[in-house]
């Protein structure tokens, strides 16, 4: 894609015995090779990166802001309520200059694109415990999945390369349609205790640690102006080069397993994958299901 990568055989991730280490050359690859099923869903919005110039065991920051010497490859975002702007990646080659620089996790703000202050998709993080089987998470999905079906909205899932799953409802975002963050928080909340006050055993919406054993913790604070969730396809600075992977929901049952989807095995699997079509289509109003949660929980 024209950009020039420095130290191409740098380990971004070492061999863990799967294969060999990952370097930045394949990472530059693999962002090439799904970068047009990704794109759609940064486009837009400000995103922040993980870098991780000397690899994942060495020192990693979360950067938000552009710096001095960024690639013209990457956009500039003027974000009101903050004099430096921010990242934000509007083509494919920006994800080539993405691994020049060693960003190795991709964290997009969750807004529709080129409106910051309003909501373009939902993200439902499904946190499990330590002491929590996935298959459990996995459950949890789909109950989310039918709660949000209940009040009229489609959803998607993915793997989040780590320990949860996402749950990804994407917003229409028009005139008519939109809501303030304040109001798409609120009632991302309310979805969440609605499915936690049904069955408080098994989920909980508090942060604490000590509350959490043996739950799953329904994060719903990534639907905030400024908060993020790990991009669809982005590779996580974890062992074994895993990434978040969209998944069909005929995909979401107990033998799910995040580990499979890596930098290494995402290309080809993608390629063949029916994950998230019709995505853009499923949008609904938020405005809408806002009424028909509130008719649920009375
Ligand atoms: P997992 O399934 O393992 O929980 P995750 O991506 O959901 O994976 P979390 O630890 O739950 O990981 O983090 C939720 C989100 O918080 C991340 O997706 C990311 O966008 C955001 N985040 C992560 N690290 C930072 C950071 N250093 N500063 C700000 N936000 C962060
Ligand atoms: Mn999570």
């Amino acid at each position: 894609m024209g950009v020039v990568i420095s130290k191409p055989d740098k380990e971004l991730w070492p061999d863990d015995g799967d294969g060999g280490a990952v370097t930045k050359l394949d990472l530059a690859r693999y962002l090439e090779a799904v970068g047009e099923w990704m794109i759609v869903h940064l486009k837009g919005r400000p995103c922040s990166l993980i870098r991780a110039p000397d690899g994942i065991k060495g020192e990693c920051f979360f950067q938000r802001h552009a710096m001095q010497g960024t690639s013209n490859l990457l956009e500039l975002a003027r974000v009101s309520g903050d004099r430096k702007p921010y990242l934000q990646i509007d083509r494919i080659e920006g994800l080539a200059a993405v691994a020049q620089i060693g960003g190795v996790e991709l964290h997009p703000w969750n807004c529709a694109p080129y409106a910051y202050d309003t909501p373009g998709r939902l993200v439902f993080d499904l946190d499990p415990a330590p002491d929590v089987d996935f298959p459990d998470v996995v459950e949890a999905a789909k109950e989310m999945r039918q709660r949000l079906a209940d009040i009229g909205m489609d959803s998607f899932c993915k793997t989040t390369g780590g320990k949860g799953l996402h749950v990804v409802v994407p917003l229409l975002h028009g005139a008519r349609d939109k809501v303030s963050w304040k109001e798409a928080k609120a009632f991302a909340q309310g979805v969440c205790q609605w499915m936690a006050d049904d069955d408080p055993e098994r989920y909980l919406l508090n942060m604490s640690k000590k509350l959490r054993r043996g739950k799953i913790f329904l994060d719903y604070l990534r639907n905030d102006r400024m908060s993020t969730a790990v991009a669809p396809l982005s590779p996580r600075a974890r062992a074994g080069a895993t990434v978040s992977m969209p998944v069909t929901w005929a995909q979401v049952k107990s033998d799910l397993d995040p580990k499979r989807y890596t930098l290494r095995t995402v290309p080809a699997l993608l390629a063949r994958s029916k994950a998230w079509e019709g995505y853009e289509d499923a949008a609904v109003s938020i405005k809408a299901a806002i009424k028909k949660l509130a008719g649920k929980v009375k």
